[in-house]
């Protein structure tokens, strides 16, 4: 869900989501021994590439494609640089209920902890990303550029390319991918 907000609801998840990772690391590594810590800097990273799949996959399929999502998402193709997301109570009560419950269910607090720290890093890299691609100036960096053409060809060249925002891997592999 994402729909037009006012500034400070929309800059929430940049405060919000730092202090959820820096607690999510706490857990993961709390007490733990050397092996477990270890397990754990995988599971940040495996967390971290699930959400890159997750944003391709909620881009293409639901923001592109399920009534009601789909036309919230047009407002943002219509108006990128206007604060248009998902508001960080809705986001939570997803991450919540779809990731973090089911995991600790599955895995025990320390590794489902581990895993939301680097899903939820993803999350807020994937936000910042966005943002900084329709509203600031790139610079001279090298990789910034190449994701502000890669996200300005899925909104000006036909909708159906170039899903990803944070990586292109997944558009690769799925046959998505323009430059
Ligand atoms: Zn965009
Ligand atoms: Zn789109």
């Amino acid at each position: 869900m994402s729909i037009r907000m006012s500034p400070s609801l929309f800059y929430h998840d940049f405060v919000v989501y730092p202090v959820l990772i820096l607690s999510s690391l706490v857990l993961a590594f709390r007490g733990a021994t050397v092996s477990e810590a270890l397990l754990s800097v995988a599971t940040i990273l495996f967390g971290y590439a699930v959400w890159t799949l997750v944003e391709y996959a909620l881009h293409r399929i639901m923001l592109h494609h399920v009534p009601g999502l789909a036309e919230m998402h047009k407002a943002h193709h219509d108006a990128p640089k206007a604060l248009i997301g998902t508001p960080t109570l809705i986001s939570l009560m997803a991450f919540a209920g779809l990731a973090f419950w089911p995991a600790v269910e599955l895995a025990g607090l320390h590794l489902a902890s581990a895993g939301m720290a680097g899903l939820l890093a993803g999350y807020l890299s994937y936000a910042l990303a966005h943002f900084a691609i329709h509203n600031l100036s790139m610079g001279r960096s090298r990789w910034a550029p190449t994701l502000k053409r890669h996200h300005a060809l899925h909104h000006y060249r036909g909708d159906e390319r170039n899903f990803g925002v944070t990586t292109r891997i997944w558009g690769r592999l799925f046959g998505t991918f323009v430059q």
